[in-house]
């Protein structure tokens, strides 16, 4: 199994419109960050997490060219706004793609898309199968195992998951102890880290090593990352044994 970082970038992606900064500037490709997606492959079958902004650019850019389905971790618009463009993958495989997420995300991706789920829909509109699924309760896609488990953005509850010995955690603030012992035994974790400033809904550096710390995976990689994160290069080397800034095509 693989797992592909399609974007890295938190949500408003890096470079920032307009921001001069080192990072917005820097010529090094691991500067630039898409927003927060990551394609899982098995056995030549693909599955998405999160469908943001960046959709179509990510999907063109991994050159993906079947997808089994997408699963959403939470309704913010960095994660979902880019749903429209799974249109080509309808029209290429007839059939609906089905969209994986909890019931309240599911439900607010209705009203935010209202016109794919009418009762007789344009034609051409995006072909969406809504499936719910519940916390701690292992579903299957393409053969890929799923265990959604929570972690709350602020006030927001978001979805992560762990398939095998491998965990992916984005936009997390806090965890409740008991989802806690969802990540026993990971070997892989990816998390996300903001920049090095407190954030009500996110975790900075500091916060996302003390998490890292206390789970002891074999390797991390930090994700949604800002452009205060600082320059890639230098910043990874400031990084604890095991740890590392994920970036845009990596693939573990
Ligand atoms: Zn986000
Ligand atoms: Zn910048
Ligand atoms: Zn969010």
């Amino acid at each position: 199994m693989t797992f592909t970082f399609l974007g890295t970038g938190t949500s408003q992606g890096v470079p920032i419109i307009g921001c001069d900064c080192e990072v917005c500037t820097s010529s090094d490709s691991r500067d630039n960050r898409l927003r927060t997606s990551l394609l899982v492959s098995h056995e030549g079958k693909n599955v998405v997490i999160d469908s943001g902004p960046d959709f179509r650019q990510q999907m063109l850019r991994a050159k993906v060219k079947s997808l089994e389905a997408v699963v959403l971790t939470h309704e913010h618009n960095d994660h979902i706004i880019g749903l429209d463009d799974v249109r080509p993958f309808n029209f290429m495989q007839h059939r609906h793609m089905p969209l994986y997420g909890r019931t309240s995300v599911l439900a607010e991706v209705k009203k935010r898309f209202a016109y794919i789920f009418e009762e007789n829909p344009y034609p051409g509109a995006p072909m969406i199968q809504p499936v719910e699924f519940e916390n701690g309760e292992t579903f299957e896609v393409a053969g890929i195992p799923f265990l959604p488990f929570e972690v709350m953005h602020g006030q927001l509850p978001v979805t992560a998951f762990r398939i095998g010995d491998f965990a992916y955690i984005t936009d997390m603030k806090t965890i409740a102890e008991g989802e806690k012992e969802k990540l026993l035994g990971v070997k892989t974790l990816v998390v996300n880290a903001l920049h090095l400033d407190w954030h009500h809904s996110h975790l900075n550096l500091e916060e996302a090593l003390a998490f890292i710390a206390e789970i002891k995976p074999e390797q991390s990689w930090l994700t949604h990352l800002s452009h205060r994160m600082g320059l890639h290069e230098e910043r990874s080397k400031l990084l604890p044994k095991g740890v590392g800034l994920a970036y845009d095509g990596l693939v573990i």
